[in-house]
């Protein structure tokens, strides 16, 4: 039944060596309208890159450009803004600046670089009149305060949420969307459960963050794009809606956050 409604996948890394032997096979499978479409997030210049020109041969895949906080230390000093500018203007696919934020759970760039190549990368949002996708782990009261301070204006999506009801809150209250991924399905995730129940469905962005972060049933596996439809259900579930009702919401919250297009069904 779910094959026949409209998905898509606002979060994917499909440029990563985990996709190697099949990328070609799950490219096949959105061209052929399984999904909607999705959006590739890139990680750091390189893989930029690798995003715009995968978004650039295929018409249902389109890209971000970014530098993760696990990698702002490796382009601080350098000229990285202008390269990514030239990046946005190199190609209509480009749809956000990110991924972009604060991970203080694994640390792998010092917090103050961090912070700075953050801010950086809003402002650029901001001049290149484009959304964020926001990384945020174990940072949220620093990330949400230099978002308060940096981001008016801009839209945002906190993506593959991980904080508590409050912080869903604050996330809401400052105008910013709520990227939901396959945790939604793990069985001891309660308080995301939670969380998605009680904000607005108008503000809950579909993803799924492959190659991680399969689904319940498919744990230690690799994710893919096609798992979303596990997101759609637990949400038009949490909700009382139809999966129909929920499809057409969240895919319209989705063209609408990154002014895509959509393909007619
Ligand atoms: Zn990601």
């Amino acid at each position: 039944m779910l094959d026949s409604i409209p998905i898509c996948d606002t979060h994917a890394h499909l440029s990563f060596r985990h996709f190697d032997s099949d990328r070609h096979d799950i490219l096949r499978t959105i061209e052929r309208g399984v999904l909607s479409f999705v959006v590739e997030v890139g990680i750091d210049l390189d893989n930029s890159r690798k995003c715009i020109e995968l978004a650039d041969s295929e018409d249902h895949v389109y890209a971000t450009v970014g530098v993760h906080p696990h990698d702002s230390a490796k382009v601080a000093t350098g000229k990285y803004l202008e390269t990514m500018e030239a990046f946005v203007s190199s190609s209509r696919k480009v749809v956000a600046i990110g991924e972009t934020g604060l991970d203080y759970y694994r640390d792998l760039s010092p917090r103050k670089v961090q912070k700075q190549v953050f801010i950086d990368q809003l402002n650029l949002a901001s001049k290149m009149k484009l959304p964020a996708v926001v990384h945020i782990r174990d940072a949220y009261d620093d990330a949400l305060e230099v978002l308060r301070d940096e981001a008016p204006g801009t839209k945002v999506v906190v993506h593959s949420f991980s904080g508590d009801m409050e912080c869903a809150k604050k996330i809401i209250n400052l105008g910013f969307y709520v990227g939901i991924g396959c945790p939604i399905t793990y069985k001891r995730n309660d308080e995301l459960r939670e969380v998605v129940r009680s904000i607005p469905l108008d503000r809950i962005l579909p993803e799924t963050d492959s190659p991680f972060l399969p689904p319940q049933e498919m744990r230690g596996k690799r994710n893919d794009p096609v798992n979303v439809r596990y997101v759609f259900s637990m949400i038009s579930d949490l909700k009382g809606i139809s999966l129909e009702e929920c499809s057409g919401i969240l895919l319209e919250n989705a063209t609408s956050f990154f002014g895509i297009r959509r393909r007619e069904a």
